[in-house]
């Protein structure tokens, strides 16, 4: 019996015309399957290729795969593909005739074992498109539909995988039918620094953040399975059988290990395959080192080929074809891949240019910036010209037009910013008053970036390509020159400067915001204070005054009344703080561990102790008004460009660190709640040990990780129900150093508060309040001066950016911000290193430390160190396969023996019968030592020395054992960093040279680098120490 439908057409002809064709189409009980497994040969009537009997699955590829990726599906490696007839219309009708014609030779080339299945005239089938219903979606619904039949025709015998690069149909279909899987077969290759040999895990596309519980990533086991794809390449990825599904390693293991040194208990089997395609090819700039004469002797008589070790320990081993291999030995060198042949094991690379000698530290920056893709050359001339001048003989004045356009708030608003001491670049500052009708009046006014920066000009160029100012350990990269960034757009105090103002009218008594003003105003900034200064006056400690220069050359009339108003207003400001805080507190604001430790001196000037730094009530006043105002710019930018704002969104909590998390307090016998913001913040307050605080900062460290970090996006693309901000990270500066994510206000103080609870929904949030180095922030005031004007609309809405680029740039600007988070560490790291490198752990003092176990491993520990602040895996078995044992002294030593580990602790036994149990949070004495890698960055080492706390010898004088003197520790920095940079000069000139053009500012003493690097300790960017 055969069924007639009509199918409607729609056709594109050449002259890009519509034509809709209606063809007759008769519905079947039996289509040819192709499929050896079908039950019912004889009615299926096959006649040519049937698929293989030799697949552990059919592929089905959804109509748009077929479309995009036909040259992967062409592999041969691919076996078991189903086209299904919808897909390969979608081919003909979309694609044009060659590509028709490539999939039709496809079909009949008997070495692809891949078939046709005209499911459109099979009548279970076929499905009639529903009304309203696109194209597309009628498609891939059709194919899903036909996968379903297909497999049940095969009895349920053969599970089917089918591919579609559609987020929703993975959604909708993923889990409907058991044997039907959909997935996406695209994903990035994310190699195992830990164990780049062996793992890689590719994160499938499609698979949302959403479901974080689930395990998305797929796991390529040994290089063979990686088929030549390099860490970062998009590639696609064929599923094994599940009996060839394999566990990620959970033991410590050292990065330049062999591959299963100590990899005992791999983890439960997980989804693994292997590429069998690489879509794009992520290559870029590789910094690498060549092989020392003796290797080069080894590796035998083709001398010309030499393999180059990458710094990155993800990327493989490289061949380059020089003669130069002994002159290059000791340098780190820039190379780039040119091609990996498919009968090779290493790719092929050439030789682009010299960074700098192995363990210069201007080299090993440099090797850094290159590593992160970070480029920063000087701004060029053309760049310059473009900027405003002001010099003693040519100063910058406010142009009479813009007194025209802007409102003035230089005679009536009394504005002055907070900031750490010697900051340069103020992008913010405050205001309040009282108003005529009572209310209050709070003004943000930050500074004007965009009068200067042109849309498309070559200095907005620059920026957007930077994205933010680089902080790295000792210097930083700036987003805009400094005629800018330190002087025309920094809100210093007593001079004139361009604002763009947001202010808000609050009721006198309960501070509800009854009216809220956007515009760009003219301020004078009356006081440049710094935190401490303000906490004073808000302390009413007024002494305080004689540190402020504003006040210095005041009579004393003039200068107590200008102090009363000061005063006044930085109350007033905390007031309205501590209400919106309160008002938050109510539904779970959540204060999450950035640790700032200070350091306590004794008379003698000997670091007594390091005390966590409570955070002073002025810092959360000013960045409880940055968030307003953020805040109130993403309400409006929204309201008026629905589809194309840029705002700002926290992915949901990694629900795997949470466990981790709850694991960890329950050691304790603390209990997280981790159900809402509120229960995990509260649970948070209570997880504390009386004995060690120490356990609650690790606690909040471990909560912070599972926060992942916030992203950009345009709201165009993006559902308004994901715009969900989950919370903000806030940092809080010490002194002038800071994240590149965040501004100087936002350093080391993290605050997490929640936006989840209906009523506050301070759901939208963006990042207006620090433009001078955040290229997102140049954006969203873009957004809010078009969101404004009323006359110019269409001319400024010409230069914003649509949907589409917008999340382009927001991609690229959340890429950048990885980069710079990424080059602090590395550089903190790498002056960390520097630090221990030349003392000698056998004797030195101060190599030996008190350390806390914060996880414990299969073969090992980890341990933060709280005197350093460094966190890093101390081994319980060698290499040698010993393990530790601690006699009665508690001295470690090291055993024949074994481990075994627990929930919350390990316990090492030796052969002899001892043994010693490590616990979660126990205090053990480590010691600190560098292992030196040529190839690769150094690394701090932790052993564990003692299974009892760090005890300062009694016997000896404080000022002795224990820490350095502080200024016995900057000279001792400074003088190593002096002595290479002597040694510097006499080599390579050009080098040297190469290496001032990068820098371009530096500065800030060594000391404060260092006391910088403790607190950056716990706000890892990566928290894996081979995980
Ligand atoms: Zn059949």
């Amino acid at each position: 019996m055969l069924q007639k439908r009509e199918k409607v057409l729609l056709l594109r002809t050449f002259q890009g015309r519509t034509l809709r064709i209606v063809r007759e189409h008769y519905l079947r009980p039996c289509v040819p399957c192709h499929s050896p497994l079908c039950p019912q040969p004889a009615a299926c009537s096959h006649d040519g290729k049937l698929l293989s009997n030799d697949v552990t699955h059919y592929v089905i590829p959804d109509w748009k795969v077929v479309q995009d990726y036909l040259e992967i599906l062409e592999f041969p490696e691919l076996k078991g593909i189903i086209f299904m007839q919808t897909a390969c219309q979608a081919v003909q009708h979309q694609r044009g005739r060659r590509q028709y014609n490539k999939l039709r030779n496809l079909l009949k080339d008997a070495r692809h074992d891949c078939i046709l299945f005209a499911n459109e005239f099979q009548q279970c089938c076929y499905l009639p498109r529903e009304r309203g219903e696109s194209m597309e979606k009628w498609q891939t619904r059709s194919i899903y539909n036909a996968a379903v039949w297909y497999y049940h025709h095969c009895q349920d015998r053969m599970p089917i995988v089918m591919v579609t690069e559609d987020e929703e149909a993975i959604q909708q279909y993923g889990s409907e039918t058991e044997g039907v899987f959909v997935i996406s077969f695209k994903g990035i290759l994310n190699v195992n620094k830990h164990r780049a040999q062996i793992e890689a895990f590719v994160r499938l596309q499609g698979a949302s953040s959403k479901d974080s519980d689930l395990v998305s990533d797929i796991l390529i086991h040994g290089m063979k399975a990686r088929n030549r794809s390099i860490h970062g390449d998009v590639v696609v990825v064929e599923l094994l059988p599940k009996n060839e599904w394999k566990g990620r390693t959970v033991a410590l293991c050292e990065n330049d290990c062999d591959d299963k040194a100590s990899g005992e208990s791999p983890s439960e089997p997980m989804p693994t395959g292997r590429v069998v395609g690489i879509l794009q090819k992520n290559w870029r700039d590789y910094v690498v080192t060549f092989p020392s004469k003796e290797e080069v002797q080894s590796q035998g008589k083709n001398a010309q080929k030499i393999l180059v070790t990458p710094w990155d320990y993800r990327i493989p081993k490289i061949r380059i074809s020089t003669q130069q291999a002994e002159t290059l030995q000791d340098f780190r060198v820039v190379v780039r891949i040119d091609s990996w042949e498919s009968t090779s094991v290493y790719p092929n690379g050439h030789f682009v240019r010299v960074l700098g000698r192995i363990g210069d530290l201007e080299g090993e920056i440099a090797t850094i910036l290159v590593e992160n893709s970070i480029s920063v050359i000087p701004f060029s001339e053309a760049q310059m010209c473009e900027m405003p001048v002001n010099t003693p003989e040519n100063p910058w004045k406010v142009s009479p037009e813009e007194e025209q356009k802007r409102k003035d708030l230089r005679k009536s608003h009394l504005v002055f910013s907070i900031d750490p001491k010697g900051c340069e670049d103020v992008d913010d500052t405050l205001s309040v008053r009282t108003l005529n009708n009572g209310n209050l009046e709070l003004g943000v006014h930050i500074a004007d970036v965009t009068h200067f920066v042109a849309p498309n000009s070559y200095i907005d160029i620059e920026a957007r390509t930077r994205a933010t100012t680089y902080y790295l350990a000792d210097r930083r990269y700036d987003m805009l020159p400094s005629v800018l960034s330190a002087d025309l757009c920094s809100l210093l105090g007593g001079v004139d400067r361009y604002a763009v103002s947001i202010m808000w009218e609050l009721d006198k008594a309960s501070y509800e915001i009854k009216k809220v003003w956007y515009g760009r105003t003219i301020i004078r900034s009356a006081y440049k204070l710094f935190y401490e200064a303000a906490q004073e006056l808000l302390d009413g400690n007024l002494s305080v005054v004689d540190d402020i220069p504003e006040f210095k050359d005041l009579d004393e009339k003039s200068r107590q009344a200008k102090l009363e108003e000061l005063v006044w207003a930085i109350g007033k400001l905390t007031d309205i703080a501590r209400h919106v805080r309160a008002k938050r507190d109510g539904c779970g604001a959540l204060e999450l561990e950035g640790v700032e430790v200070r350091v306590q001196l004794d008379d003698k000037k000997n670091i007594h102790d390091l005390i966590p730094k409570q955070p002073l009530e002025v810092h959360e006043t000013v960045a409880e008004c940055m968030i307003l105002a953020n805040h109130w710019v993403a309400k409006k930018i929204w309201e008026s460009f629905p589809h194309q704002a840029l705002l700002r969104q926290h992915p949901p909590p990694h629900q795997e660190f949470f466990s981790e998390l709850r694991e960890c307090a329950k050691a304790k016998g603390f209990f997280i709640d981790t159900r809402s913001n509120k229960t995990l913040a509260d649970s948070l307050d209570n997880a504390n040990d009386p004995h060690d605080p120490i356990v609650n900062r690790l606690l909040r460290s471990m909560a912070t990780q599972a926060m992942s970090n916030a992203l950009y996006f345009s709201t165009g693309s993006c559902a308004e129900e994901e715009f969900h901000h989950y919370g903000e990270s806030y940092h809080i500066p010490m002194c002038g150093c800071n994240f590149a994510l965040v501004t100087l206000k936002e350093f080391l103080f993290i605050l997490i508060f929640c936006f989840l609870f209906e009523g506050l929904a301070l759901d939208k949030y963006t990042h207006f309040t620090s433009p001078i180095r955040r290229y997102s922030d140049i954006v969203v005031h873009r957004l809010l001066m078009a969101a404004i004007s009323k006359d110019k609309k269409m001319e400024i809405k010409g230069n914003l950016f649509s949907n589409k680029d917008l999340e382009e740039l927001c991609r690229h600007i959340n890429n950048r911000n990885r980069a710079a988070q990424h080059s602090q560490k590395q550089s903190t790291e790498l002056f960390q290193c520097m630090y221990f490198k030349d003392k000698d752990p056998a004797t030195e003092e101060r190599c030996i430390s008190d350390g806390v176990i914060y996880s414990i491993r299969a073969n090992g520990v980890l341990v933060f160190i709280p005197r350093f602040g460094i966190k890093g895996a101390a081994y319980l078995k060698n290499k040698d396969g010993l393990v530790i044992s601690c006699g009665p002294d508690s001295c470690s030593e090291w055993k024949p023996g074994s481990l075994q580990r627990f929930q919350n602790k390990i316990t090492s036994t030796t052969t002899d019968g001892e043994s010693v149990t490590f616990h979660l949070f126990d205090h053990v004495t480590v010691r600190i030592s560098i292992q030196v890698s040529r190839c690769h960055s150094d690394t701090t080492r932790l052993e564990i020395i003692s299974n009892k706390p760090y005890k300062i010898p009694n016997t000896e004088l404080i000022h002795q054992s224990s820490p350095l003197l502080k200024s016995e520790l900057v000279k001792e920095v400074t003088k190593s960093v002096e002595e290479a940079q002597l040694a510097q000069e006499v080599k390579v000139n050009i080098i040297q040279e190469e290496y001032q053009e990068y820098c371009q500012t530096k500065g800030r003493s060594l000391y404060t680098l260092l006391e910088e690097i403790r607190d950056l300790a716990l706000l890892d960017v990566s928290n894996n120490y081979g995980i």
